[in-house]
């Protein structure tokens, strides 16, 4: 399942960028162009970590598919960042359909260092922890979590300004419904996902939580899976560390299998009760 084809598909999102293994690409870029769309190809690949990934834009029209890669220019991925990189993220944004108060609060960690969680802290956290840490309220919506895209589970695309941003909570909320329109048991199942609370640590593993009534416990943790049953073995490595810790009313984990700081981050996007809204 693919929420964000579907969502682009249906015009709710007016283009997608997608970052593609470069032995991937013939076969991405085909199934993409059948389903009708335009996909141009950024001129570099993007690096992230050590992985070389190509970077296509998927619009309807070419000129907007050709906006997107010549604002991304200059500020792909491991490749130096253009004196006016602001503008371009911001033109990416608006082309991409994101909120802008998100793409403001991601130009604010930009401006600091993206790994880092104060201008003058230390450096080298993974930007999915800091953006975690920054997006973090008590009663986080399960609609915009962004933290399981690496299983390709997801209605949004984007790191949302806080977890319960109301722009993007509606930007989620009529992916949610779309899907669950055309397929409610893969809607049902993906938002169960979602809903479940999650720890974040500052290399950028994640697991998947089960916590007790207080909502203070970890009982359970179990690495996040891909569709082929397959999981990071780092999350699953953080997961074997988890059972036991207690999360404090902030998100903040405290195990005696955990390095003091900095911490692993807990978001509940099950505190509310969100299984009864999506059933
Ligand atoms: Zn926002």
């Amino acid at each position: 399942m693919d929420a964000e084809w579907i969502a682009f598909s249906a015009g709710l999102k007016p283009a997608i960028r997608r970052t593609v293994d470069p032995a991937e690409l013939p076969r991405v870029e085909a199934q993409l162009r059948s389903g009708g769309a335009v996909v141009l190809r950024a001129r570099e690949t993007a690096r992230l970590g050590a992985r070389e990934q190509a970077v296509l834009y998927v619009a309807r029209s070419a000129e907007h598919a050709e906006a997107l890669r010549e604002a991304e220019e200059g500020v792909l991925p491991g490749r130096g960042s253009a004196a006016d990189a602001p503008e371009r993220h911001r033109a990416i944004g608006r082309l991409l359909g994101f909120p802008s108060c998100c793409v403001e609060a991601f130009l604010v960690r930009l401006h600091r260092g993206v790994d880092r969680l104060e201008a003058d802290g230390p450096g080298g956290l993974a930007e999915d922890y800091v953006a975690a840490r920054c997006a973090w309220v008590p009663a986080a919506d399960a609609r915009v979590n962004p933290l399981l895209m690496p299983v390709r589970a997801q209605l949004i695309s984007f790191y949302p300004c806080r977890y319960d941003c109301a722009e993007a909570v509606g930007l989620a909320e009529a992916v949610r419904a779309l899907i669950a329109a055309r397929q409610p048991k893969t809607a049902a199942s993906l938002m169960g996902l979602l809903s479940r609370p999650v720890a974040v640590a500052p290399d950028g593993a994640r697991s998947l939580l089960e916590l007790d009534d207080a909502r203070a416990e970890v009982l359970r943790a179990a690495a996040p899976r891909r569709s082929d049953g397959a999981s990071d073995p780092r999350d699953a490595a953080l997961a074997e560390r988890l059972v036991g810790a207690r999360v404090g009313a902030d998100g903040e984990v405290t195990a005696a299998t955990l390095t003091a700081a900095p911490k692993v981050w807990c978001v509940d996007f099950g505190g509310v009760s969100l299984q009864a809204r999506f059933s």
